[in-house]
C-alpha cells in the first residue's frame, strides 16, 4: 500500500514537472518569436502594419526599461517587478499600443 502511494505520488510529480516543462518551453518559444509576430500584426485601431522597425524598437525600449528597473531595484534593495508588456506607439496612427510577448494579442493601451 505504501509503495502504491509513493508510486502514485511519483507519477503525479512527474506529470507536474512535465506540465511545467511544456509551459516553460512554450513561453520561451513565444518570447523568441515575439518580435517577428509583433512585426506581422496590424494596429488594432487603424489596421496599419506594425513592421520590423517598430517591433524592434518596442523590444529594445522594453529591454532598456527592464535594465533601468533592475538597476533601480538593486540600488534600493527592492524586489524587481517588471511589466512584461512592450509599449510603443503605432507607426501609422501613433495609438499607444501594448503587446505581451508571451501572448498573441496587440491592444490599444487604456488612456489614464
Ligand atoms: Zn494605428
Amino acid at each position: 500500500m505504501v509503495e502504491f502511494i509513493f508510486g502514485a505520488l511519483g507519477l503525479l510529480l512527474l506529470a507536474g514537472f512535465g506540465w511545467l516543462a511544456v509551459g516553460v518551453a512554450r513561453a520561451a518559444r513565444l518570447h523568441r518569436t515575439a518580435t517577428e509576430r509583433l512585426a506581422a500584426m496590424g494596429c488594432p485601431r487603424c489596421g496599419g502594419a506594425i513592421g520590423v522597425d517598430a517591433a524592434g524598437v518596442a523590444r529594445a525600449d522594453w529591454l532598456v526599461r527592464v535594465h533601468r528597473a533592475h538597476e533601480h531595484a538593486r540600488q534600493n534593495g527592492r524586489i524587481l517587478r517588471v511589466d512584461p508588456c512592450w509599449r510603443f506607439p503605432c507607426p501609422a496612427c501613433e495609438a499607444p499600443l501594448v503587446f505581451d510577448p508571451s501572448g498573441t494579442e496587440l491592444l490599444v493601451a487604456e488612456q489614464t
